[in-house]
């Protein structure tokens, strides 16, 4: 199986190919036609599986040829419990978004807010912020969230570790009711089952 039977549009695929990917990994392989048609999905997947391209790559493709010209109202949404995983993902979305036209933006506390405020002035479509700041944010209504078509939650049993389970029901709550919604998570506490059950429609379950 190759990324293209995928179903993943060209300038993707050319993405990809560049980035020296020959074949997709099984994470890859199983949740990119499931995210592709648009439903909700559970994924059980650990770091080094290739999680986050088996996200991005699809995430970016539903957000369709166009660009936003909306400011600071992100189409999609990917939550993450670190400031590192956080860049690490917005690095991925540039690099498997570069022949596509969306503007990406990575936003995390403990770093001053005025430059995060700055770049909220500007169109952007994907937004990935660790839960605290962007609860900053929306509070100062320097984010609006009431555009969000795609909500990802990743590491999702490390940010419930982290203590970040209300600010998390914080965020869903300043959220479109109609979006789709992926959660990756390394394990399944009854937590997370919990979180799952009320985060996600008739989801797609993924397990590698
Ligand atoms: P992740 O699990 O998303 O943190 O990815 C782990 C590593 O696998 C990253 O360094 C990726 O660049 C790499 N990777 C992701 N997908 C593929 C693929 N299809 N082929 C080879 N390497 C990949």
């Amino acid at each position: 199986i190759t990324f293209a039977d995928l179903g993943l549009a060209e300038p993707l695929l050319r993405a990809v190919t560049e980035t020296g990917y020959t074949r997709p990994t099984p994470i890859q392989a199983q949740a990119i036609p499931q995210v592709l048609q648009g439903g909700d999905l559970l994924a059980a997947a650990q770091t080094g599986t290739g999680k986050t391209a088996g996200f991005t790559l699809p995430l970016l493709h539903r957000l369709g040829p166009k660009p936003t010209h909306l400011k600071g109202r992100p189409r999609a949404l990917v939550l993450t419990p670190t400031r590192e995983l956080a860049a690490q993902v917005e690095e991925s979305v540039r690099t498997y978004g570069k022949y596509l036209p969306h503007t990406s933006m990575v936003m995390f506390g403990g770093v001053g807010i005025n430059p995060q405020i700055a770049a909220l002035r500007k169109p952007v479509d994907i937004l990935v912020a660790t839960p605290g700041r962007l609860l900053d944010h929306a509070g100062q209504k320097t984010v609006d969230l009431s555009g969000v078509e795609i909500l990802v939650l990743d590491e999702a049993d490390r940010m419930l570790d982290m203590g970040f389970i209300h600010d998390i029901k914080k965020v869903l709550a300043l959220l479109p009711a109609k979006r789709q919604n992926l959660l990756f998570s390394a394990t399944f506490s009854d937590e997370i089952k919990a979180l799952a059950d009320r985060l996600l429609d008739a989801p797609k379950l993924v397990e590698v």
